[in-house]
């Protein structure tokens, strides 16, 4: 794929059959996300193969299952990385299924949304609120509900200034959702690309420079959405006394892996400084995001592109390249 290659071909697909307490969905949009690229080059591994990509999925139900109350036909649903948990273990009872060693995800386990038509059990489908257009919808489902997870995470208390390193889907959001949430935070920005930067700077960024550009404060927490490991080390080095940094990555490059040898305890840990990943979302981060953007008119910058340029998308994901927010496939079944 970073050699300019297309992984992903186009096929004559079955249109697939609702079980018992499944919904069929006709796909209108569907979010283009770095773990797409992920899978395609092997750093996640699907269970079978070939298996058609895309977790954040939007679309009208166009049948249901046997004993699906909650959905009727036509209505505008969403479909996130969450495709099913056993609900019985105990991260599922404590409100952890992200955790659920059962976790089944949509576009790696389950077949996603790049795709016509995708089932999924209506217990994990997700109603779209009217405010929200299916364009706008489809980048909350992962890039900002994984989002909205990460700054929970960070556990930042209004005042305290939040860094984020990186500066692709999920942190425009989760900048404008820390503007909302924490007024008086100020968020600092690290981004390589200086049209990320500007874009930051234009979303309420206080500050926004390159990696290794010294930020005006250190932060009570970062949020890492990069792919590499020396915004990892950058990022310890720059957190106040007890901060802590949330990796939100599924997996990260093994290209700069040896900056890991500059880590000093002194310099990157001592103090209480916590490093913590996010993993998967739960149903109601999804919902919890879908909320609050309609209810804070939250505006996701979304570039669209047509399915039959899935390639082309993941290509631009893959090198950071022109991609001003979110980048979202057209399915071609929009009415
Ligand atoms: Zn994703
Ligand atoms: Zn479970």
């Amino acid at each position: 794929m970073a050699d300019g290659g297309s992984p992903l071909y186009p096929d004559d697909v079955a249109v697939p059959v609702p079980s018992h307490g499944d919904v069929l969905v006709r796909v209108s949009v569907c979010g283009v996300c770095r773990t797409d690229l992920d899978i395609v080059e092997g750093r996640l591994t699907a269970q079978r193969y070939p298996v058609i990509p895309g977790h954040q999925v939007v679309g009208t139900v166009e049948a249901v299952g046997d004993e699906v109350d909650d959905f009727h036909v036509g209505d505008r649903v969403g479909v996130a990385w969450i495709h099913s948990a056993c609900g019985r273990c105990a991260w599922c009872r404590s409100g952890r299924e992200n955790l659920c060693p059962y976790f089944r995800s949509t576009g790696c386990d389950e077949n996603g949304g790049y795709a016509e038509y995708v089932v999924v059990p209506a217990a994990f489908a997700h109603a779209i609120p009217a405010a929200l257009p299916d364009v706008s919808a489809a980048p909350l489902l992962c890039a900002g509900a994984i989002g909205l997870r990460s700054l929970r995470l960070a556990e930042l208390v209004d005042g305290q200034p939040l860094g984020l390193t990186g500066f692709g889907a999920s942190a425009h959001l989760v900048l404008q959702l820390a503007r909302h949430r924490f007024p008086a935070s100020p968020v600092y920005v690290f981004a390589r690309n200086a049209r990320e930067r500007e874009f930051a700077r234009e979303l309420g960024a206080a500050w926004a420079g390159d990696t290794a550009d010294e930020p005006p404060e250190r932060m009570a927490a970062i949020i890492d959405t990069t792919p590499a490991w020396k915004p990892v080390v950058s990022a310890l080095e720059r957190l106040l006394p007890g901060g802590r940094l949330v990796i939100n990555a599924i997996r990260k490059s093994r290209a700069d892996q040896g900056v890991l040898e500059s880590l000093d305890y002194a310099r990157h840990l001592w103090m209480e400084r916590e490093i913590k990943s996010v993993a998967n979302v739960t149903r109601a981060d999804v919902r919890e995001m879908l909320a609050e953007a309609a209810a804070m008119q939250l505006k996701p910058s979304v570039e669209e592109m047509l399915l039959s340029d899935a390639n082309v998308a993941l290509g631009r994901v893959a090198r950071g390249e022109g991609v001003r927010g979110a980048l979202v496939l057209d399915v071609g079944n929009r009415e």
